[in-house]
């Protein structure tokens, strides 16, 4: 399958094979270069290694969110100097969102920036990251405040790469998918909420129209001025957990946070919006048979409070949510008072 963004470029999802590298061929580089973590330099370079020429430079760095900073960018930039990259290589980016969000704004930077093609490696940057253009790194404590947008030039994803990914990353990723089918497709939402193994499911069928969803909206929306804030839904709470608890024992996956958080906001829907409690029941029985629960202690709340308030959406001291008018129909710009959202909190924790 192939979907086209704005006819600037095309996402391919199916098997990687040797025809897509006779199209890059075709694009007459003046070389190639690939950068993986250290994960996708062992588990998914080798699936494509016979297609690449045998003295392709391949830069491996650190894996993680921990190395999303300058300093890896640097090593980067010094390895793409040391390989002798110019300005008409294209930069290969094999990994999860971490490895393309910073391997292609060292390309977007590098000598005023070269091409490159981006093949996620993990659920999460097959269906959200590789799509949209948002490129970039953490910088002084705070998640991707350096970086660029910038569009690659193509993207090809292959769930055969999902067979090496922890099932954890996996349900991480797969919070993603609930979400677009909740803010923007009842149909897809209809076809997930049947799911209730992650390791049986047909990703084939699954990931194009949840990476279809994201395109249409960054489409409508490429710099994020409006419609894409659809996408937050789940994440103004789901953030604020994720990072209550980022440096301890229970510490939740970005995707498991933002499954709480669409319980939580679709509480708040039904109180601010036209969601039924039918269908908040349905979403809140099926993220917590994905998810389970992690209770969210009376003590918290204060601080949970105040990182909602940091939220950068926020205008006038407002917390600023994405909630849903209907499964399947997201309502940007809403906002709501603290009591309700310590209400919500109470909702979820039972
Ligand atoms: P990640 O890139 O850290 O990957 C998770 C782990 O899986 C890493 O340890 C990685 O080495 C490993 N891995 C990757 N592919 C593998 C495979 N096939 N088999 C085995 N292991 C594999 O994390 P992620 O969840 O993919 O991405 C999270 C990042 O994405 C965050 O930094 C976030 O800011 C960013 N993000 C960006 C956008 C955007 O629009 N650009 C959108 C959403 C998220
Ligand atoms: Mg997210």
């Amino acid at each position: 399958m192939i979907l086209s963004v704005a006819n600037k470029y095309e996402i391919q999802i199916g098997t990687i094979s040797q025809a897509n590298f006779d199209w890059l061929s075709s694009k007459n580089y003046a070389g190639w270069v690939l950068f993986a973590d250290e994960n996708t330099a062992e588990l998914c370079l080798p699936r494509i290694e016979e297609f690449l020429p045998e003295d392709t430079p391949v830069i491996v760095v650190p894996e993680g969110e921990l190395n999303k900073n300058l300093e890896t960018c640097q090593d980067m930039w010094e390895d793409l100097f040391a390989a002798g990259v110019g300005r008409r290589w294209c930069a290969i980016c094999l990994g999860g969102g971490v490895l393309e969000d910073m391997a292609g704004f060292v390309s977007s930077t590098y000598k005023r920036g070269i091409d490159f093609l981006q093949i996620p490696t993990t659920l999460l940057s097959m269906v959200d990251s590789s799509v949209g253009g948002k490129l970039g790194i953490d910088f002084n404590q705070v998640k991707n405040s350096i970086g660029v947008f910038n569009d690659p030039i193509a993207v090809w994803i292959d769930p055969v790469f999902l067979e090496t990914l922890p099932l954890r990353e996996i349900r991480s990723g797969y919070g993603e998918i609930i979400k677009h089918g909740l803010i923007a497709d009842r149909d897809q939402w209809d076809k997930i909420k049947t799911i209730t193994d992650l390791s049986t499911v047909d990703w084939e069928t699954i990931i194009p129209s949840s990476v279809n969803i994201k395109r249409e909206i960054v489409l409508e929306d490429p710099f994020e001025k409006g419609l894409r804030k659809a996408l937050n839904f789940g994440h103004t709470i789901g953030h604020a957990i994720e990072s209550y608890w980022l440096e301890t024992d229970l510490r939740l996956f970005h995707g498991e946070a933002v499954a709480a958080g669409m319980i939580m906001e679709s509480w708040l829907s039904t109180q601010l919006e036209a969601l039924s409690s039918d269908e908040l029941r349905e979403i809140t029985d099926y993220c917590l048979s994905m998810y389970g629960h992690q209770s969210i202690p009376e003590d918290s709340l204060p601080e949970l409070l105040a990182l909602m308030q940091q939220d950068k959406k926020n205008e006038d001291h407002r917390v600023n949510f994405t909630l849903l008018s209907a499964a399947g129909k997201a309502r940007i710009n809403a906002t709501a008072e603290e009591e309700l959202i310590v209400e919500a909190i109470r909702y979820y924790n039972g």
